[in-house]
């Protein structure tokens, strides 16, 4: 890439692939003057490998979840494009990618803004260390939930244990502000935006990644529905859920449903990625509320948000031990590190039909509803005692949604070593009869 000739500032995009309300672009672009880059790197492995024990080792990203990610990468160059820049797209480990890209086209800034869990932490270290050493420094900013972390009532250390105390102190004093609109009329020279361009076409044409994006596109017949990782598929399910078909209003009474596409907003997907803002979220409830109707439903669609902000706190304020076995309480582990049994589980080959069935979705579809992820769980953790981290790297390598802290914070809840303070065991048949009554769920994945 030629160099500029006057200072840039780099954004560097992880699981906040937006230009909209996105913090990062929205300081980039005042400090170096509307002369913004975007980049994203792709590792070397996008695939990842997760090795629990003799005999059990997976991807940790599927196929098809770094398909989907793709998408999103694919949406995101067109946005940059549309606010006069473009993304950059790198092959290799950021702390190789985005010191020599800053020293290339002489940085002195690059934004960032992850959700601050315990890797993410680590690697804003390795590439600030390799920023320093080209006069360059990283500014990380805090920005991946619904409720400003500036406006928390409380320092991250004292983030309540459970979360309806977390709920009454935030409903009680916070409010969630508005999304910010993206920069426009960013003024990059037309040789930086040319050769980021023509790099970033090479970068994605690589056979590992057109086998990760023809894994995304194939549709098990069975799914109601598939989700593209674009920013603009998610803006379009805001569009059909919410207005069109009035799910919204409804919601509260829908979202134990198993089968189908409208139970629930299925904006996890854009949530995790950050192609779509929780507060762009917010806004649109607000204005259903406005302009349609305001209820139970439409409060619980904000109160499910919530939760993910919760969570999104809550990896941050426990670091390393969200990833532990004893979990935040410190608790005795107790799971036991059974290959056969966790085998059986994955393949959806248990014997417990809802299980099963449930299972079969995940793997062909790479989502799940929330009441079969809270029931796989707690098969595997409570009923059958195996070790829960094994569940949540499962969960990680598969689902399309997945977010570090909802993922793990809600595997520690359902195997009792997290926030739950009644630490249930689900029934699987009682939870089948009441959720699945008549067995299409189980006729339909079985
Ligand atoms: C074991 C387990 C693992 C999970 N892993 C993930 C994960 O990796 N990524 C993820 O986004 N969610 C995860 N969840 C939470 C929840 O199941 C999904 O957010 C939800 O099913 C996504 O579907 P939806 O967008 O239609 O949700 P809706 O019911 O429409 O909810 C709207 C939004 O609220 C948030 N939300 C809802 N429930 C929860 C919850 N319990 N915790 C945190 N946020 C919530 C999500 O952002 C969701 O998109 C997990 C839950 C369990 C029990």
């Amino acid at each position: 890439m030629t160099g500029a000739h006057e200072p840039i500032a780099i954004v560097w995009h992880r699981t906040d692939l937006r230009v909209h309300d996105q913090a990062a672009v929205t300081a980039a672009a005042p400090s170096a003057s509307g002369q913004v880059v975007g980049v994203v790197c792709v590792p070397d492995d996008p695939f990842g490998h997760v090795d629990l024990a003799r005999g059990l080792s997976f991807p940790r990203a599927s196929h098809r979840r770094v398909g989907h990610w793709l998408q999103a990468i694919d949406g995101l160059r067109q946005d940059w494009r549309a606010i006069g820049s473009a993304l950059c797209v790198h092959r290799g480990a950021p702390e190789d990618v985005i010191g020599a890209l800053a020293a290339e086209l002489g940085a002195t800034e690059v934004h960032t803004a992850p959700c601050p869990a315990h890797d993410e932490l680590a690697q804003n270290r390795r590439v600030a260390r390799s920023l320093k050493a080209h006069g360059a420094r990283l500014v990380v900013h805090d920005e991946t939930t619904m409720i400003a972390s500036a406006d928390l009532p409380f320092a991250i250390e004292e983030l309540p244990e459970v979360f309806s105390n977390y709920r009454r102190l935030v409903e009680r004093s916070c409010r969630t502000r508005d999304p910010v609109a993206a920069p426009s009329g960013l003024r990059v020279s037309d040789d930086v935006r040319a050769s980021a361009e023509i790099r970033a076409t090479a970068t994605l044409a690589s056979a590992d990644l057109d086998a990760a994006r023809a894994a995304a596109a194939q549709i098990d017949p069975r799914a109601g529905w598939i989700a593209r990782g674009d920013r603009a598929a998610g803006l379009e399910r805001l569009r059909q859920w919410i207005w069109q078909d009035d799910c919204l209003a409804r919601y509260k009474e829908t979202r134990d449903g198993l089968l189908g596409s409208d139970f629930s907003s299925r904006l996890s997907t854009w949530l995790a990625l950050g192609t779509l803002s929780p507060r762009e979220v917010a806004a649109e409830i607000r204005r259903y509320e406005g302009e349609r109707v305001a209820n139970d439903s439409t409060y619980w669609l904000w109160f499910e948000l919530l939760w993910r902000d919760y969570f999104h706190l809550w990896v941050r304020r426990w670091q390393s031990r969200a990833f532990k076995a004893s979990g935040m309480m410190g608790r005795t582990p107790c799971g036991a590190q059974d290959v056969e049994t966790f085998h059986r589980w994955r393949t959806g080959t248990t014997g417990e039909p809802f299980v099963d069935a449930c299972m079969h979705e995940l793997a062909a579809t790479g989502w799940l509803s929330n009441r079969g992820r809270q029931n796989t769980a707690s098969w595997l953790a409570k009923t059958a005692g195996v070790d829960w981290r094994w569940g949540a790297w499962w969960f990680e390598s598969q689902l399309l949604d997945h977010d570090v802290g909802p993922n793990w914070g809600n595997w520690q809840y359902v195997a009792g070593v997290g926030n739950d303070p009644r630490n249930r065991t689900f029934n699987m048949r009682a939870q089948a009869d009441r959720y699945d009554a008549d067995g299409a769920y189980r006729r339909v994945w079985g």
